[in-house]
């Protein structure tokens, strides 16, 4: 039978506790919401959906068609000239989505004969982008510049490194300056992944590469989603202009798919502008993570240190990580749950995301909830029924 082979796999999958499924969100959801990446809380925010709105009603409700034949407007190229502005970078280029922008990023930069070196906790589009590159990839240790100077240094002609500059399931940062450092002395290029680090780390939330002292660094590539703290939709590459405009001529993702919608466009320019004018806003959702992770740990959670506004607690099992995000749920919090085969390590853990907008109030009922509801574990401790 055709697609008799997926049955199979359905079955270990629940056998595994391992099966997803969708649940609407409703638009007024009484749950305090710890799941989403809205870091800044701007996907509601009357300004950002005013700027979809009036650029809806400016531009019509799609792109109408690829960026180089009827689908760049006015807006996309404000967006661009602001975002790279913002962030610190010559010229940027903006995409249906981050995926597209990672995907164009690694792939033309990457071309035949070429070596990827990327780090063994990238996130699955960075990889994607390595698989669908001509070059070769050489996976290494996570955050390390000494694994990616060794790899460098066996390979003759381009090469670039890749890494994400948060990574999503742990929170943790990539040491920047030390990879650009690397890379500097092999004549390699750097493309990371800022999508995490957007709005929230450097000077007003410019980023990543912006703390890490890279912005607007000639052999630095950005890639970014306009989807977490810039509360819409769509991605971007912020970089070189030659760079960028190489992209413009050679990348599948941006030649071949639909351009952004202009309502998302609008939605970003209105936030990136918010976001100027209210600077204080990323360096709250970073006060917001330290106090999660320094009240959980206090508990006794195993959490990570948060470099951004990703909290990551473990959890024992997959099966005890969906059980107590759903109890999470039953107790009014949502949280995000990750386990295999999204997580590289295989161990499961509650995604939190520590948005600018909780209040002090909220965090104390995200803790005391995650503690209610917590597996116990270890010798003598035994999992509710
Ligand atoms: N990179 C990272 C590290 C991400 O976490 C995500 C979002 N899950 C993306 C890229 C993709 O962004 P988008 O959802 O806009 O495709």
């Amino acid at each position: 039978m055709a697609f008799g082979w997926i049955d199979e796999q359905a079955h270990t999958r629940r056998r595994a506790g391992l099966v997803r499924t969708l649940r609407p969100r409703p638009a007024d959801s009484p749950l305090l919401d710890l799941a989403s990446n809205d870091y800044l809380g701007l996907a509601r925010h009357p300004e950002i959906t005013e700027g979809a709105a009036e650029a809806a009603r400016t531009w019509g409700g799609g792109a109408t068609g690829s960026r180089l034949v009827t689908g760049t407007t006015e807006l996309h190229g404000e967006l661009e000239r602001e975002l790279a502005d913002f962030c610190g970078f010559e010229a940027a280029l903006v995409f249906s989505s981050g995926y597209a922008a990672n995907l164009a990023a690694v792939t033309a930069l990457a071309p035949h004969g070429s070596l990827i070196v990327s780090d063994a906790g990238n996130h699955a589009w960075l990889i994607d982008g390595c698989r669908l590159a001509r070059g070769t990839t050489q996976v290494v240790a996570h955050a390390d510049p000494d694994a990616v100077r060794k790899a460098l240094g066996t390979h003759e002609g381009q090469a670039v490194a890749v890494s994400d500059t948060v990574f999503s399931v742990d929170g943790d940062a990539a040491p920047l300056a030390d990879l650009a450092e690397a890379c500097r002395q092999y004549g390699a290029g750097l493309v990371i992944d800022d999508a995490h680090g957007l709005g929230v780390l450097g000077d007003g939330g410019r980023g990543a590469p912006w703390a890490a002292g890279l912005a607007g660094a000639p052999d630095v590539v950005v890639t970014v989603t306009l989807s977490k703290s810039l509360g819409s939709q769509g991605g971007a590459v912020l970089g070189p202009a030659r760079v960028i405009d190489h992209l413009i001529n050679a990348a599948r993702t941006f030649i071949f798919d639909t351009g952004l919608a202009p309502a998302a466009a609008g939605a970003a320019l209105a936030a990136l502008r918010l976001l100027r004018r209210e600077p204080e806003r990323a360096a709250r959702a970073r006060t917001v993570a330290k106090e999660l992770h320094t009240r959980l740990t206090a508990e006794g959670h195993e959490a990570v240190r948060p470099d951004a506004a990703v909290v990551s607690v473990r959890a024992p099992s997959p099966e005890q990580a969906v059980r107590w995000a759903a109890d999470c749920r039953a107790a009014g919090l949502a949280v995000g749950c990750f386990r295999p085969p999204s997580v590289p390590d295989g161990i499961s853990r509650l995604r939190l995301t520590a948005r600018a907008d909780l209040t002090d109030g909220q965090i104390d009922r995200a803790v005391r909830v995650i503690g209610e509801t917590r597996p116990y574990v270890g010798v003598t401790a035994v999992h509710r029924t």
